[in-house]
């Protein structure tokens, strides 16, 4: 349920109300818009049931919120959420592009990377220490040492860096090196660890899962937002679907079906929906054109010998070209890179 207050309603009967829903047992948040506030209400609404609010002073109406996800409905916060990653706001009126190596390899691997992309325009480095690999043999990531070279090239180059948790220990580990924390697809109904990442204190990027309704998705959001984590960001990287020309299929309805349902900011990720470096550089002026908040892209200073996902991961070059060519489509969607 949520409760509009009047344009320009007053400190005190927002907060006649607010402690009236705590002194209930429920949670209040407000979202104070530029005019109109907002107050949602989180908990067992039947608590309320005895109370007329609509008489109280200075509301304006009562809502109903059908959906189960509430923090991260639009009806509790009608204003589009911006989240800090370090110096970077994703959200707002620029294209936040994260790229980097799909996994940490090596110092130099991640440095020379961490160079390339910065001096290409990305604002995030993004690199895998913790890779939730398809099979048990395959190169599993370099953990700690990883997120070493992570908290380097952030010294190095000033860019944020984002990486992928897969368990507790790889949030506690994290923590002390990157600033933000990804949870991938294929965890994307881990809601324990869903739950830690919310109590990190760091912006969590959330990726769909492989088979993952767009209410699933946004309930796993909510999993995070409900441990008083606001700072979520979610990235669309491709459904499993019957067509196998591509690795995942690209659904980009997700973005305005998202900036309609939620506050929360949403990027694309076209490596991981397309697996074929080719397609990368479409898709990613696609994901622009129906105005996603970012771009996370795979880069590789040399991706044939890459130990994951070299396939979709562009070369330096290929990336610098992808960027120049999408500042003028951004442009036009009123986004700067
Ligand atoms: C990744 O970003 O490297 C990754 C494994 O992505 P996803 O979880 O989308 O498969
Ligand atoms: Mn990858």
């Amino acid at each position: 349920m949520i409760i509009v207050m009047k344009p320009n309603a007053k400190k005190e009967s927002i907060d006649r109300i607010k402690n009236l829903i705590e002194f209930r047992g429920l949670d209040a948040h407000i979202s104070a818009g530029k005019q109109v506030t907002i107050i949602g209400v989180v908990g067992d609404k039947t608590r309320l049931q005895d109370q007329n609010l609509e008489i109280f002073e200075d509301v304006d109406r009562i809502v109903s919120v059908t959906e189960s996800y509430k923090l991260a409905n639009r009806k509790f916060h009608p204003e589009p959420s911006i989240v800090k990653v370090g110096n970077v706001s994703i959200g707002g009126d620029s294209l936040v592009i994260m790229s980097g190596p799909c996994a940490v390899e090596s110092r130099d691997q991640l440095l020379a990377t961490a160079h390339a992309i910065k001096k290409a325009g990305a604002q995030i480095l993004r690199g895998g220490a913790y890779k939730p690999r398809t099979s048990p043999y395959a190169f599993q990531g370099l953990e700690e040492e990883g997120l070493k070279y992570m908290k380097e090239a952030r010294e190095e180059t000033g860019l944020p860096v984002i990486c992928e948790v897969t368990s507790l220990n790889a949030i506690e580990a994290a923590v002390k090196y990157v600033d933000m924390l990804q949870i991938g697809a294929r965890n994307m109904q881990n809601f324990y660890l869903l739950k830690e990442a919310g109590k990190s204190g760091l912006p969590v990027l959330l990726k769909r899962g492989l088979a993952a309704t767009i209410d699933e998705w946004l309930n796993a959001s909510e999993y995070i937002l409900s441990e008083g984590n606001p700072n979520v960001v979610l990235c669309e990287r491709g459904i499993r679907t019957f067509e196998t020309a591509t690795r995942n299929t690209l659904d980009i309805s997700a973005v305005p079906v998202i900036k309609e349902k939620s506050h929360l900011p949403i990027i694309i990720d076209p490596s991981h929906a397309t697996g074929v470096r080719a397609y990368v550089k479409p898709l990613a002026r696609g994901a622009v054109a129906v105005g996603a908040d970012g771009l996370m892209i795979e880069t590789h200073p040399n991706p044939s010998i890459a130990l994951s996902d070299g396939p979709q991961s562009l070369t330096f070059e290929q990336f610098e070209e992808l960027v120049n060519e999408i500042r003028p489509f951004a442009a036009l969607c009123g986004k700067k890179i």
